[in-house]
């Protein structure tokens, strides 16, 4: 009698420890694959100028303008000028004075629209030499 019950009782904490593991197991799973992406988050880089660039958080809410080929606080019209805005993931160029605006036209960057966008990840100013590259996590 008392060994059986011993017997029993041994096998119920094998149980239990085998469930236990299989939890611990199950919990390393999980947060191996919630991890963080490495690698930076998803962003726009700005080219501009001759060579110079400058890097924006894809959530950062900013407007960026460039006046031949520098960049300055406000939108006047005069020169070579390129108005692009940044918001909730997405860039685009609100505003241009280039001949054809034609970046203008070439729409909102964004983690979907590059799949299906002609330039893929770029909104290219030609004329202005302004352009803007989107870059996912990690890239
Ligand atoms: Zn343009």
């Amino acid at each position: 009698m008392e060994q059986i019950t011993t017997g029993s009782h041994r096998r119920r904490n094998w149980v239990l420890t085998g469930t236990i593991i299989l939890l611990a197991a199950l919990a390393v799973v999980i947060l191996f694959l919630l991890r963080p992406k490495t690698g930076m988050p998803d962003r726009f880089v700005i080219y501009y100028g001759d060579g110079k660039t400058l890097t924006v958080s894809a959530w950062e809410t900013r407007t960026v303008v460039i006046r031949d080929g520098e960049i300055v606080e406000e939108a006047t019209g005069e020169g070579e000028e390129n108005v692009i805005r940044i918001e909730n993931g997405e860039a685009w160029m609100e505003h241009a004075n280039c001949r054809h605006g034609e970046c203008v036209e070439q729409g909102r960057l964004n983690a979907e629209s590059v799949k299906t966008r002609p330039l893929g990840t770029w909104i290219i100013c030609a004329p202005h030499r302004v352009n803007v590259e989107y870059r996912g996590i990690g890239q």
